[in-house]
């Protein structure tokens, strides 16, 4: 079972790398990393298990963050108490976005990322992600709100970039009055 342990932290070097295309068939170790994945975030959004195995609570993670630099992620979204949509997105790509932009009002967070921070992470919207699920056949994903942020985080992370990169250190809340805060 995964721990917030086993999570590179955002100083670790590894995580502003690309991660590569992965080709298919999926390998065993990659398909036991993605159970693996949904299962921490999963456990990590139902209070008492998160507390129990003391798992920092996420809604997403890439396979970077476990140290395997491969272009894919995981996101865990709760839509009901205790029910869970979970996607799995490989070599995934943003095929159409919203010109809309919002933003988390409390702050984005990360599972790499283990502070408070501050201001603004200009994110589209309503995304339409293309990608590939396990089987390796083509899919489309629609994800707006916190879902379509999840998704850019992720695909983010498959980049080698983080949310705080984003964010304009001499003014954190620059062109708040465009955005809309969610
Ligand atoms: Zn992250």
């Amino acid at each position: 079972m995964l721990k917030t342990k086993d999570i590179l932290d955002e100083k670790d070097k590894r995580l502003r790398q690309t991660s590569k295309e992965v080709k298919f068939p999926l390998t065993k170790k990659d398909r036991d990393l993605i159970n693996t994945m949904l299962e921490y975030l999963r456990n990590s959004q139902i209070e008492e298990l998160s507390e129990k195995y003391d798992l920092r609570p996420g809604m997403g993670m890439a396979a970077i963050q476990l140290g395997v630099p491969k272009r894919y992620f995981v996101v865990v979204n709760e839509i009901d108490e205790g029910e869970f949509e979970e996607y799995v997105l490989i070599n995934p790509k943003i095929i159409s976005n919203s010109m809309e932009k919002i933003y988390v009002e409390m702050g984005e967070g990360c599972l790499s990322v283990n502070r408070e921070v501050e201001g603004i992470v200009p994110r589209f919207a309503r995304v339409t992600m293309e990608a590939y699920d396990m089987e390796g056949r083509k899919i489309h994903v629609r994800g707006r709100e916190e879902l379509a942020i999840a998704f850019q985080h992720e695909l983010d992370h498959l980049n080698g970039i983080m949310f705080t990169d984003h964010i304009d250190k001499n003014n954190p809340y620059k062109d708040k009055d465009q955005m809309r805060a969610i």
